[in-house]
């Protein structure tokens, strides 16, 4: 297997262009996962507050380095920062919190998870507090708590300072929010992580961020199929069952799979898939011993239809009674 590529951040730190996704990584396998993949070869995991299942990660991150698989200094882990917790007061205790959970004492990246800000949950009353702030109500909702985003980044730049964290970004950012943010930066963002598929190619935002110095990492690199578990999208729109993307990987003798996350790699930022599975673990990391032509990078991106699957202007109506969008 060929060894895998890293794009320097802001900070000069690398980051290994494919990393492995930790949501919805179920509770009881998260550790074997994180230790197998590391094991494979994976030097870049993506974890969150939000996932739950952090406290497991660190449990795999520590099983691999006793075992003498790799040294701390050689895994590059992003967390992110949830949304109840943009209050200036409140951002270090959330990152710490996150520290103490991957039994890690600095973070390589740490992202504001979303450009929403909910009311405060403590640790105390539930952890992670997820998006419904009292899910005992009667009509159990979102409760939004606007916070200027200078406020949070402020306090995200002092833990660069504070020596907790390497590099701070962002994800699900747009290019004008992403554009005012790189006015007043002190510390300027060094990843935006976003919905990146064959479905939806975001040529502008992925060229803006390039533009201006700000890696990209594609989430949900198989479109449709992380949704359709959640009742969020159907399994046959999967970029996996497309035809074009199956030939091209026919001619290549590689799987759908590999050729969507080739084309992410090609188009020049990171990608993190997930899965549970070691043969299809392994098989996501073996994507650098081919490359795909022009025709077929036009012919993959071709296939853009604008199709966002983590979309808060819809989801957050429909499973939290509160309309909130983001992208309009
Ligand atoms: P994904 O596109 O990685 O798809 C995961 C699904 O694909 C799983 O059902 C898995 O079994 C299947 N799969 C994985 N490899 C396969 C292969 N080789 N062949 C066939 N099927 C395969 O979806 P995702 O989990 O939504 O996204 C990846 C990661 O991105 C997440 O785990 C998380 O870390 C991150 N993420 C971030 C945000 C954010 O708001 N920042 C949102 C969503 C996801």
């Amino acid at each position: 297997m060929s060894s895998c590529p890293s794009l320097v951040l802001r900070s000069g730190a690398k980051m290994p262009q494919v990393g492995l996704g930790t949501w919805k990584a179920g509770p009881g396998v998260v550790a074997s996962v994180v230790e197998e993949a590391l094991r494979a070869g994976y030097r870049h995991l993506d974890c969150a507050c939000d996932y739950g299942n952090e406290h497991e990660v660190g449990q795999g991150i520590k099983a691999a380095i006793d075992a003498g698989v790799c040294k701390r200094e050689d895994i590059f882990v992003t967390s992110k920062l949830w949304n109840t917790y943009h209050h200036k007061e409140h951002v270090r205790p959330a990152c710490e919190r996150t520290l103490k959970d991957l039994g890690l004492d600095y973070i390589d990246l740490y992202l504001i998870h979303f450009p929403i800000s909910l009311k405060f949950v403590p640790f105390e009353k539930r952890y992670p507090p997820e998006w419904i702030h009292d899910p005992e109500a009667a009509n159990p909702k979102m409760e939004v708590d606007p916070v200027p985003l200078s406020e949070t980044w402020a306090a995200m730049e002092e833990l660069v300072d504070a020596g907790l964290v390497k590099d701070i970004g962002v994800s699900n950012f747009n290019c004008q929010l992403l554009a005012d943010l790189l006015s007043y930066a002190r510390i300027k963002p060094s990843v935006n992580q976003v919905e990146l598929h064959p479905y939806l190619t975001q040529e502008f935002l992925v060229r803006f961020c390039k533009e201006n110095g700000v890696v990209v990492t594609g989430y949900s690199p198989f479109g449709a199929l992380s949704y359709a578990s959640i009742g969020m999208a159907k399994e046959e729109e999967s970029v996996l069952n497309n035809e074009v993307i199956g030939k091209i990987g026919e001619k290549h003798g590689k799987s759908p799979a590999q050729v969507s996350l080739r084309w992410a790699c090609q188009r020049g930022y990171t990608v993190v898939p997930k899965s549970a599975n070691i043969d299809r673990l392994k098989q996501n990391l073996n994507v650098f011993d081919f490359e795909l032509s022009q025709e077929e990078m036009e012919a993959i991106s071709g296939l853009n239809r604008n199709r966002r699957y983590n979309d808060p202007g819809v989801f957050t109506e429909l499973a939290f009674n509160t309309f909130y969008p983001i992208h309009n």
